[in-house]
């Protein structure tokens, strides 16, 4: 079956851009993807996709009939969306399986490698559709809209029960690089993980805005505890800890001893567990670098899924 690659991450990260990224890539390698676009309150999608929130919900209108505001409004129209999950589901899976049946249940999964089973005497006559390999999901601009709610539940929940599922937590990678905002972004990770309960991919996105086009300072900091310790002494000696960009903020926590300082420390000795459960990878979808090692990373996350994550959540249902 193919894989579900759901972008998540803060807004202005680079999903939507990442997203076309990908999209673009895997036209040129003549496996195009089933592609959903699940933000209703975006103007463009600089991609052609097979469903789009927006045939279904008007945003605007949602928030006007409902009298919401913005995030009431995207969360609305995530809920109205996912009243028509069963339907999604089915179309998604005529793509996958143009040739056999749906699945049925988790247990099945073996029967579509085997040509005999995916095709069985009982199936209407095979189409000549290439099934797909991949599906992309781009999110909504604000994270906590997916991943906090009952829709984003639902919509994972459906897809993982159906299909490998992973998720690509984009990272804007200039920005995080101060200890800080680094931290809280991989907290932030973390509580995806946790909420999400699947493989997760750390995609460090705009590699080419970071200085020299370099990121390995990110990954050295995940896999080197001492590493991420002194550049936090660094940062604090040189008084531009709590953020490359808050002014006000290095003035509060800043003069080295800082509680902000110690805490960071014990808590990346924690992380360093979590850490070791999460595939990294830099890319730049501005000019596509890194690309093909995130497919490569998302096939490594595929069998993980299979191996372990599936068990774990057939568990759940
Ligand atoms: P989203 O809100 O997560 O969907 O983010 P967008 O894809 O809309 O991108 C937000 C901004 O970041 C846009 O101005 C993009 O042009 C920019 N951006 C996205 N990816 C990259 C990248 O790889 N490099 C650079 N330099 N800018 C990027
Ligand atoms: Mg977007």
């Amino acid at each position: 079956p193919p894989v579900a690659i759901v972008c998540v991450g803060m807004a202005g990260s680079g999903k939507t851009t990442f997203m076309q990224r990908i999209n673009s890539y895997l036209y040129g390698q003549k496996d195009p993807p089933y592609v959903m676009n699940l933000d209703p309150a975006v103007r463009s999608v600089p991609f052609d996709s097979n469903i789009d929130i927006r045939d279904s919900v008007n945003y605007k209108e949602v928030m006007k009939q409902y009298n919401l505001g913005p995030n009431g409004g995207i969360l609305t129209s995530l809920n109205l969306f996912t009243t028509k999950i069963d339907q999604i589901l089915s179309l998604l899976e005529k793509r996958a399986f143009p040739d056999g049946p749906p699945p049925t249940s988790f247990t099945a999964t073996s029967a579509y490698s085997s040509s005999s089973a995916a095709t069985p005497a009982s199936s209407s006559s095979p189409s000549n559709t290439k099934p797909i390999s991949r599906i992309l999901i781009d999110t909504p601009g604000q994270i906590e809209v997916f991943v906090w709610s009952a829709s984003g539940d639902i919509l994972l929940s459906s897809l993982a029960s159906t299909f490998p599922t992973v998720i690509a937590y984009i990272v804007d990678t200039p920005r995080s690089s101060s200890t800080s905002t680094f931290m809280s972004n991989m907290l932030y990770a973390i509580s995806i993980l946790y909420k999400t309960k699947l493989p997760l991919i750390l995609v460090f996105n705009k590699t080419d805005a970071c200085k020299d086009g370099d990121w390995s300072w990110a990954e050295k900091w995940m896999t080197d505890f001492e590493a991420f310790q002194a550049a936090l002494q660094q940062e604090q000696e040189s008084g531009s800890f709590g953020g490359a960009e808050g002014g006000e903020t290095s003035t509060a926590y800043g003069g080295g001893s800082g509680y902000m300082g110690s805490l960071l420390n014990s808590m990346s000795l924690v992380l360093e567990e979590f850490y070791r459960h999460l595939k990294v990878c830099g890319v730049s979808a501005m000019t596509g670098d890194g690309i093909k090692e995130f497919f490569e990373v998302v096939e490594e996350k595929r069998e993980e899924f299979e191996k372990d994550y599936r068990p774990e959540l057939e568990k759940r249902w």
